[in-house]
């Protein structure tokens, strides 16, 4: 379903590609609703992206047509990912690029996790 204006779901995006076991990734972990792997380019010195395992395209697909098991499950393994990083006592940042505007590139549903260093208060 086309949400957010970047077109239907392309399983040939990187994130689908990984999910499949054709691409590589450094895993941080896994479990039935997500995975989680520390990001190609990273922009903070952990920076992990956690991906959902069903095709959604954005957050606003998978707020809108997710089941509810996904959303919990998914959301667990936020918060289990940034306890198994050890950043709660220090903080952290979460962040999920919706659309054109927002500067989306790989259209497959993902949260990255910033943390390891004073973030600011603008967006890394
Ligand atoms: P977006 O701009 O879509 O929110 O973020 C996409 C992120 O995916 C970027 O931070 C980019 O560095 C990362 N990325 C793109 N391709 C790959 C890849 O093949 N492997 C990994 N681990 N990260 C990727």
């Amino acid at each position: 379903m086309a949400v957010s204006g970047i077109g239907p779901y392309d399983p040939q995006n990187v994130f689908a590609r990984i999910l499949r076991g054709e691409l590589p990734c450094n895993k941080v972990y896994e479990d039935e609703y997500a995975l989680a792997f520390h990001d190609i380019a990273p922009k903070a010195p952990v920076h992990v992206l956690i991906i959902p395992k069903g095709a959604y395209v954005s957050f606003a697909d998978f707020s809108r047509n997710a089941s509810e098991a996904e959303i919990a499950g998914f959301t667990r393994a936020v918060g289990t990912v940034s306890r198994q990083l050890d950043l709660e006592a220090r903080g952290y940042r979460l962040l999920s690029n919706v659309g054109e505007e927002a500067g989306q590139e790989v259209p497959h549903f993902h949260v990255h996790l910033f943390g390891g260093r004073a973030l600011g208060a603008l967006l890394p």
